[in-house]
C-alpha cells in the first residue's frame, strides 16, 4: 500500500490545509543555504556540507518542497530521495564530453523555445520554473533561471508554427514543468493547441506528481477534462516516491481522463538496481501509472556522479524483463538512450 508521508518535524504545527495545499508548499521551499541550517539546527539527524549548496549555486539552484524533504531518510547520507534533491559538490566535476545542450535541443528550434527533432512531434518549453530543481536535470543549462523562460509572445509564434507545420500531429508541452503554469494558464494554452486541426495528441511534461502532488486540485482536474485526450508524462524514479499523496494525485488524473506514463532515469545509488526497479514500476501500475521509458542518465553537465554504465543498466534491464512473467509485460518499459543531436534509440 502507499503510505502517507510522514511530515519532518519542522512543519509539524502546519495545519493539514496548508500542507496540502500545492501554493503553501511552494510558498514555503527549501531553497537558501539558511533554510537547510534552520533543519540542521532543529534535528541533529540531518546534517549536510554548507559546501555543496555553495558550490554550485551559480551554475544551478536548488528547491525543494516541504513534501519532497519529508520523503527523505535523514539519518542516510545516501538516501534516493537526498541524493535527487540536495546539492552536491560532486556537480563540479565537469567531463569533457559532457555537454551544456546535451540533446541539442537548441539547434533544432524552428523558433525560440519549440524542438522540432522528429518529423511528426514538438516539444514547447513553457515555463523554466520546477516545484524542484532535480540534480541530475537534462535541462538545467535553462531551469531554475526566470530569466530565460518563455515569453507569451514567443509561446505566440511556437504556436504559428505548428499550426503552419501539417506533418505535426503531436504537441508535447513541457518545460520546466507545465504544472508551474496556472490553471487558467493551461486552460488558454490547451486551448489555442487543441484549435489546431491537424494536432492530434497533446502531452504534458510534469514531475510535480512526485515532488508536488497537491498540485493536482478539483480545479486542475476540471481544466483537464475539458481538453481531453490528453497524455501526462511524469517521472518517478525511486519506489519512496510512491505515496498515498501522489497515488491520490495519479488516480484523480486518470478519473479525468488522462493516460498517465512514467519516465524513470537509471541514477547510479539511486535506482541502479534490479528489485528497485522492479518494486517501483509495481508501485506504479496500481496507482494507475504505465511504465513507459527507463533512460540511460544524459551526458548533462555536472552529472557524472549519477552516470551509470550503458553495459550495466542492459544487464539490470534484461534481468529485470527475465523475471517478469508473460501476463505482467504491462509493467515492462523500454530502454532508450538519447544521443547528441540524434534523438532516443531504443536498446531493449
Ligand atoms: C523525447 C522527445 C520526444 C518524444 O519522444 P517519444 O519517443 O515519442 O516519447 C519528442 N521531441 C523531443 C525533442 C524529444 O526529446
Ligand atoms: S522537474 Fe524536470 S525539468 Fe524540472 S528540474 Fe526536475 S527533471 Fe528538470
Amino acid at each position: 500500500m502507499n503510505k502517507p508521508t510522514l511530515r519532518h518535524k519542522k512543519w509539524a504545527a502546519v495545519s493539514d490545509k496548508d500542507w496540502s495545499s500545492w501554493t503553501w508548499q511552494l510558498q514555503n521551499k527549501i531553497e537558501t543555504l539558511a533554510d537547510l541550517e534552520e533543519i540542521a539546527k532543529l534535528d541533529p539527524d540531518f546534517s549536510f556540507d554548507p559546501e555543496d549548496v555553495r558550490k554550485t549555486q551559480t551554475d544551478f539552484n536548488f528547491a525543494i518542497t516541504p513534501y519532497y524533504f519529508s520523503l527523505m531518510n535523514l539519518k542516510d547520507i545516501e538516501c534516493p530521495i537526498r541524493l535527487q534533491c540536495l546539492p552536491s559538490s560532486r556537480e563540479n566535476v565537469s567531463l569533457d564530453y559532457e555537454l551544456l545542450d546535451f540533446p541539442k535541443e537548441d539547434s533544432m528550434m524552428p523558433v525560440p523555445g519549440l524542438t522540432h527533432r522528429y518529423p511528426d512531434r514538438v516539444m514547447l518549453y513553457t515555463t523554466h520554473h520546477c516545484a524542484m530543481y532535480c540534480r541530475f536535470c537534462t535541462r538545467k543549462r535553462k531551469v531554475s533561471d526566470a530569466s530565460t523562460a518563455l515569453r507569451g509572445q514567443q509561446i505566440e509564434a511556437a504556436l504559428k508554427h505548428i499550426a503552419a507545420t501539417k506533418t505535426i500531429r503531436e504537441v508535447i508541452l513541457s518545460g520546466g514543468d507545465i504544472f508551474s503554469f496556472s490553471d487558467r494558464q493551461l486552460d488558454e494554452l490547451l486551448t489555442k493547441v487543441r484549435a489546431i486541426d491537424h494536432v492530434e495528441i497533446v502531452r504534458l511534461g510534469t514531475r510535480n506528481l512526485v515532488t508536488l502532488p497537491f498540485r493536482v486540485t478539483p480545479e486542475l482536474v476540471a481544466v483537464l477534462k475539458k481538453h481531453q485526450p490528453l497524455y501526462i508524462h511524469t517521472h518517478f524514479n525511486h519506489p519512496e516516491e510512491c505515496s498515498a499523496e501522489a497515488a491520490t494525485a495519479c488516480k484523480a488524473l486518470r478519473k479525468a481522463g488522462c493516460v498517465v506514463n512514467n519516465h524513470t532515469v537509471i541514477l547510479k545509488g539511486v535506482n541502479n538496481e534490479q528489485k528497485t526497479l522492479q518494486e517501483l514500476n509495481s508501485k506504479l501500475i496500481p496507482m494507475g501509472v504505465q511504465p513507459y521509458y527507463f533512460y540511460h542518465c544524459d551526458l548533462t553537465f555536472g552529472s557524472s556522479h549519477f552516470r551509470t554504465k550503458i553495459e550495466d543498466d542492459l544487464k539490470l534491464i534484461r534481468g529485470l524483463h527475465a523475471e517478469i512473467d508473460w501476463h505482467q509485460e504491462i509493467t515492462m518499459s523500454h530502454y532508450m538512450v538519447d544521443t547528441p543531436g540524434g534523438g532516443k534509440v531504443e536498446l531493449v
